[in-house]
């Protein structure tokens, strides 16, 4: 009778852990559902009032009788318009991704996403002299994805290539398919990411302390953002840099 109370305690107390992990675990779903709304509704309701600020800074900006000191405070103005504008859509497109289920899914043709890319930013990286090549797939590569999605991943990567190598340099982007995988490189001989940073960079919100990289201008979210697409496309994303002279991105995504 001794050893049937015994056992009887333990599976009480068991049962009462359990419950109470339970509830822990219910609670904190509760918590993340209420902070992504949170982010959400907020960011939704930034972008109106957004969106009259940048339209009344160009109408102002046209005016001819602006006295120099107005138009630089204009200028100032529409810098922090510009930044908040992105946070806010970052904030949003983070929203957007959270779910790990992908839905609406199709067959995309990622080496002309990766293509078009590569041209688009070839043009403005030339005024400051960096080269942006691409080296892809002769064919199609075809993966099952969003479009929108998956263009955000070579969009982010490029531009981060650009934004982090100094005038005169050079990004290199690959696409290959093998094994039913295809892999996407984005190879820069840019400022480079410390081993300490290189844990890091995918974290919301995390931006290098590196004083080469806090020069630039940035939200900390694009590759958080680009993690969570990837994942969601049943992917794999790395990072191998050294500090002082180059990063590469590696993205793999199963082909379809
Ligand atoms: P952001 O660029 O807005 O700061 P990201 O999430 O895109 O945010 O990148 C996080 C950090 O990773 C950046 O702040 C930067 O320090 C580092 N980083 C990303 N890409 C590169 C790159 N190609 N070269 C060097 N550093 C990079």
């Amino acid at each position: 009778a001794r050893d049937l109370g015994r056992d009887l305690g333990r599976a009480l107390a068991n049962a009462t852990n359990y419950e109470r992990e339970h509830r822990l675990v219910q609670e904190l779903q509760e918590l993340a559902d209420y902070k992504s709304h949170l982010v959400a509704t907020v960011s939704h309701e930034l972008r109106t009032p957004l969106t009259s600020i940048v339209g009344f800074l160009e109408l102002l900006e046209g005016d001819p009788g602006l006295s120099d000191r107005s138009r630089s405070a204009i200028e100032a103005i529409q810098r922090g318009s510009t930044r908040l504008s992105r946070v806010v859509e970052e904030l949003l497109v983070l929203h957007r991704t959270a779910d790990s289920e992908l839905d609406g899914a199709r067959k995309v043709d990622f080496a002309a996403i990766v293509a078009d890319i590569v041209d688009l930013n070839a043009g403005p990286a030339a005024r400051r002299d960096i080269a942006v090549t691409g080296r892809l797939t002769a064919g199609p590569a075809w993966v099952l994805g969003a479009q929108h999605e998956l263009e955000h991943i070579v969009a982010n990567l490029v531009s981060n290539a650009v934004k982090y190598t100094p005038d005169g340099g050079h990004v290199l982007v690959t696409l290959e398919e093998s094994d039913s995988t295809v892999l996407l490189t984005c190879t820069d001989d840019g400022i480079g990411i410390s081993a300490a940073d290189q844990d890091h960079v995918f974290e919301e919100f995390y931006r290098s302390t590196d004083p080469a990289a806090m020069h630039q201008a940035g939200t900390g979210l694009g590759l958080a953002i680009v993690r969570r697409i990837v994942d969601r496309h049943g992917g794999t994303i790395e990072v191998e840099s050294t500090l002082g002279s180059g990063s590469t991105f590696r993205v793999r995504l199963p082909a379809a």
